[in-house]
């Protein structure tokens, strides 16, 4: 079936033996995603036990001899393979050289710190005393220093765990959009505020809805923007997410909050964005390495596109409306320009995960930083809290009373992500940078097609430039393949200024 793309003997045998990594994938994928919707409370120590295990299972599979023995051989024969072919070897030597440069003490280290870290981090959180977090934090930091020694290359040593999350990210760059992007965002932020057009506050964030009749306003959603039913679900859990178990089981979840309807609403348009990657990639990649996405960055541009350049759009708005007054019926006392506001509203927060799309990458800055000078050791984690807020104080104007709203926020650092939230940031710039290039092609604003119903070209659009080639080309060169530069963050500004003070 996929074999006519895959010719080489090499590749041939590596993905015999890669099909039963594939499995062991999509049955932690599917365990993943149950033990978030459906498992009942007390399954998690089984559950536990089992994915552990399993994930050992594949690592023991990935490096073991032979599977080392063949990749080395196809990467011997590298400039002779297609260009599929070489995206095997490329992820597969990848993942082969992270694990094998850590040793497995240190790896089995991680997986305990974590477990304890995460539970002590909730409880932190809940009673809202860093103190309870601040050992395990320390823990997690020392861990990650030594991770970045083994696989670094005696550069800036946190650029080797940026490279875990995004392949090719380094400090140096992702500070250096960063700051592009949040220097020019503050321009248009405090403007935004002089002129009060988008409001930091509105009524319909008060307004309850019942679950039932949200839950067909997002089914009603994702119907409109195309998702195929039979190769996806909708399900409910505490932390949106999306999971891929193959090609054709892409699950999204969302959360009902009974209140502020736009956040359920939008977090579907986000996984929704994601699960079409998933479903968009070349079918004849299945249970190979490279049918996942690019990288973590590129998958956040996709669910950015669809929650804020087009969910948040006027054109599609108008399409909703009528759907949100039928289910909820209070939306009918506002017309579109209102629900707009609504939709897009500025005020300067302390969560991330509330943040809009003209504050959300000072979170990231922040936390940039933060880890940048934990890992070279220019900060301690005792300080951090501190630094922290002093930083949102500075940034955003609002600063944190309390830990929880701080430094505590985000679960990552609690199961060991240190370099994973920069991601966020690449995913909103390319989203913009990809808006652009559609613009190129079709020679008029993606709004035309929401405003026409034709989300079969975006899709389509999406797919030919991005989707397909799932992660058989690394992000770098694929974000120059899909817009023909690399990654830009002026596409991202302007669209902001365009959007929120009419390019002034
Ligand atoms: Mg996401």
């Amino acid at each position: 079936m996929n074999q006519d793309i895959f010719q080489d003997e090499t590749i041939k045998e590596i993905l015999k033996r890669y099909r039963v990594i594939w499995a062991l994938g999509h049955a932690s994928s599917i365990m993943g995603w149950d033990s978030e919707t459906y498992m009942p409370k007390k399954g998690y120590e089984d559950r536990a036990v089992a994915s552990s295990e399993l994930t050992t299972l594949s690592k023991k599979l990935l490096t073991d001899d032979e599977m080392v023995r063949l990749v080395e051989k196809a990467m011997d024969k590298y400039d002779s393979l297609n260009d599929f072919e070489k995206g095997v070897v490329r992820v597969l030597e990848r993942s082969i050289r992270i694990y094998t440069k850590l040793p497995d003490d240190l790896i089995r280290k991680i997986a305990e710190t974590r477990e304890k870290a995460r539970v002590h981090w909730g409880e932190a959180k809940m009673k809202d005393d860093f103190s309870i977090f601040k050992p395990y934090l320390e823990e997690i930091v020392e861990l990650s220093i030594k991770v970045a020694e083994y696989l670094g290359n005696g550069g800036n040593p946190y650029d080797a765990l940026l490279d875990i999350f995004e392949e090719g990210l380094t400090y140096r760059d992702a500070s250096k959009y960063l700051n592009t992007v949040t220097s020019e965002l503050k321009k248009i932020f405090d403007k935004v505020l002089e002129e009060g057009y988008f409001p930091q506050k509105h009524k319909l964030e008060l307004e309850r809805y019942k679950v039932e009749a949200m839950e067909e306003v997002n089914k009603k959603v994702l119907e409109i923007v195309g998702y195929p039913w039979d190769r996806a679900r909708l399900d409910v859990s505490l932390h949106p997410f999306t999971m891929a178990a193959g090609l054709d089981d892409v699950r999204i979840t969302t959360r009902y909050e009974e209140y502020d309807f736009r956040r359920t609403l939008y977090s579907v348009l986000h996984e929704f964005g994601h699960a079409l990657y998933d479903l968009q990639v070349d079918r004849r990649f299945k249970y190979t390495p490279i049918e996942g996405g690019a990288s973590l960055g590129v998958h956040e541009s996709q669910s950015r596109f669809w929650e804020n350049i087009v969910g948040r759009s006027r054109e599609f708005v108008e399409i909703i409306k009528p759907l949100l007054d039928e289910k909820l019926g209070y939306t009918k006392g506002y017309d579109v320009e209102e629900l707009y506001k609504y939709f897009n509203m500025v005020r300067p927060s302390l969560i991330r995960v509330d943040a809009d799309e003209l504050t959300y990458d000072f979170h990231i800055l922040i936390r940039l930083e933060i880890e940048n000078a934990l890992i070279n050791r220019r900060l301690s984690v005792d300080e951090a809290p501190q630094v922290w807020n002093e930083m949102m104080e500075k940034y955003l104007g609002v600063k944190p009373y309390k830990d929880s709203e701080g430094i505590l926020q985000d679960i990552h650092w609690s199961i060991g992500m240190i370099g994973y939230f920069p991601t966020y940031s690449l995913g909103n710039i390319l989203a913009s940078q990809i808006l652009e290039a559609f613009r190129k092609e079709h020679r008029t604003d993606v709004t035309t097609y929401i405003e026409n119903r034709d989300f079969e070209t975006i899709k389509r659009f999406l797919r030919d430039r991005i989707h397909r080639y799932g992660g058989m080309y690394e992000p770098k060169k694929l974000i120059q393949m899909a817009t023909g530069e690399e990654l830009n963050p002026s596409h991202y500004i302007r669209h902001l200024r365009e959007k929120f003070i009419g390019g002034m």
